[in-house]
């Protein structure tokens, strides 16, 4: 069996051919990923600012004593100022560029207005309240390298050096396929022995938060000819194809002959629970009999990727281990093929408030939650069937294989937070 760590690493491995790009707007560009570094063209704050509504002093008029100046200007944000005169004070407001020769700013709430003059009731210190030029943004730094996930903040900070548009690569381009004659759609009546498709819903909003470019090919039926001509179609035209069930060994199970068939596959049995399969592969574009599509590239079937061959992941059935290797495997995958750097999820230490005093020899994602008491709680069926476990979970507890969780306990716990933004 195959290491959790080792399968990731794989994966990553593969993942490193870099899309194409395209320029966006600043306001549109959201969760995209920057394709090249964002370099500043200019200091933020491009010139000293006041920091607080009050008076622009000369800190050596203050130390002569004097502590009554006369109003010589008034400095509202987005006007030039003119040099403070000496021996003078300045009504300025936040935001307001700082007149040279000011060295401080005194808080409004320290002083007293009389006419056009004002007394000074506190003694600043040098660049009190002054905001320098550059305190945040040096002309020339690099502010968000290329492979940066584009937040809120991110955006602002662009938008903070005058970037009206950005350079992000292109979305990915997944399709999607469900196999299993026993699924029906949720709005169509259940016959005995068929359960709800509730794997599309979750992978397909899993797939929406990442911001991929979703073709869902539905319901596939468990027969070799279907599973392979829905391949087969699904090469063209996407960057992986992300297949749900039928890939144990059962004689049910059709997506290993079939991916075997349209392209190259390996079966990984991961020492994980829950999750324990998972394929990994490439389906050819272009196959026999169509002969449209085989082009450049086309002989090349061993790098992964190049437009000879569309990524293949095959993951399991069970609706937990579905959630979980995607959140594991298939999120780390997608984001690297974005060119993210840092696609590891951030875990925090917590103390376990439970105990589990059986190991498994398989590496377990427990679904936990975090009590009031700022300890985990661990949901009481871990069955990879329960779907209930997800919802109630804030996250998983990444458990080394054979280990006993005792109470008080400090385990590793992977948030929800992390995996699905
Ligand atoms: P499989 O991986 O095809 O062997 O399926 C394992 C278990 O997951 C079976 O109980 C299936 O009925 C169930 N399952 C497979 N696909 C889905 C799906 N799309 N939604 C919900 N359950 C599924
Ligand atoms: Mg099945």
């Amino acid at each position: 069996m195959l290491s959790t760590a080792d399968a990731l690493a794989t994966l990553l491995g593969a993942a490193g051919a870099v899309l194409g790009k395209e320029t966006l707007p600043t306001l549109e560009a959201l969760n995209r990923v920057l394709a090249v570094d964002v370099v500043s063209p200019l200091d933020v704050p491009p010139m000293h600012t006041s920091a607080m509504d009050g008076y622009a002093v000369r800190i050596a008029d203050l130390t002569q004593g004097e502590r009554r100046l006369p109003v010589s200007q008034r400095i509202p944000a987005g006007h030039a100022p003119q040099p403070l005169a000496a021996g003078t004070a300045a009504r300025i407001f936040t935001g307001a560029t700082v007149p040279p020769g000011a060295d401080a700013i005194v808080m409004q709430e320290q002083t007293e207005a009389a006419g056009d003059a004002v007394t000074i009731l506190h003694m600043p210190k040098a660049g009190e309240w002054i905001t320098a030029q550059g305190a945040d943004i040096r002309s020339g730094a690099v502010i968000l390298p290329a492979g940066t996930r584009l937040t809120p903040q991110a955006l602002g900070l662009a938008a903070s050096v005058g970037c009206a548009e950005l350079s992000v690569v292109r979305r990915v381009k997944v399709a999607v396929f469900f196999t299993g004659d026993e699924l029906t759609m949720p709005g169509e009546p259940l016959k005995p022995g068929a359960i709800y498709n509730s794997n599309r819903f979750t992978l397909r909003g899993l797939l929406e938060k990442l911001g991929c470019e979703v073709s869902d090919y539905g319901i596939v039926a468990d027969r070799l000819d279907a599973t392979r001509a829905t391949l087969r179609e699904a090469a063209h035209g996407h960057d992986l194809i992300l297949t749900c069930g039928g890939v144990s060994v059962g004689e049910e199970d059709h997506v290993k002959p079939a991916v075997e068939a349209e392209g190259r596959l390996s079966m990984w049995q991961i020492a994980m629970k829950p999750g324990k399969p998972l394929a990994f592969g490439a389906v050819r574009r272009g196959a026999v009999g169509d002969v449209s599509d085989v082009g450049a590239g086309a002989a090349d079937t061993s790098t992964p990727n190049t437009p000879a061959e569309t990524f293949f992941i095959g993951l399991p059935g069970n609706p937990v281990s579905t959630f979980v290797t995607f959140l594991l495997f298939v999120r780390p995958f997608l984001l690297r093929l974005a060119g993210v750097r840092t696609v590891t999820p951030r875990a925090l230490s917590l103390r376990a408030d439970f105990t589990q005093s059986k190991g498994d020899r398989r590496n377990e994602f427990l679904r936990a939650r975090v009590n009031p008491a700022g300890g985990l709680d661990l949901f009481p069926n871990q069955s990879s069937a329960v779907l209930t476990s997800t919802v109630w979970g804030d996250g998983l507890i990444d458990n080394p294989p054979n280990h006993v969780i005792s109470a008080g306990e400090t385990v590793r716990f992977i948030p929800f937070s992390e995996l699905l933004n």
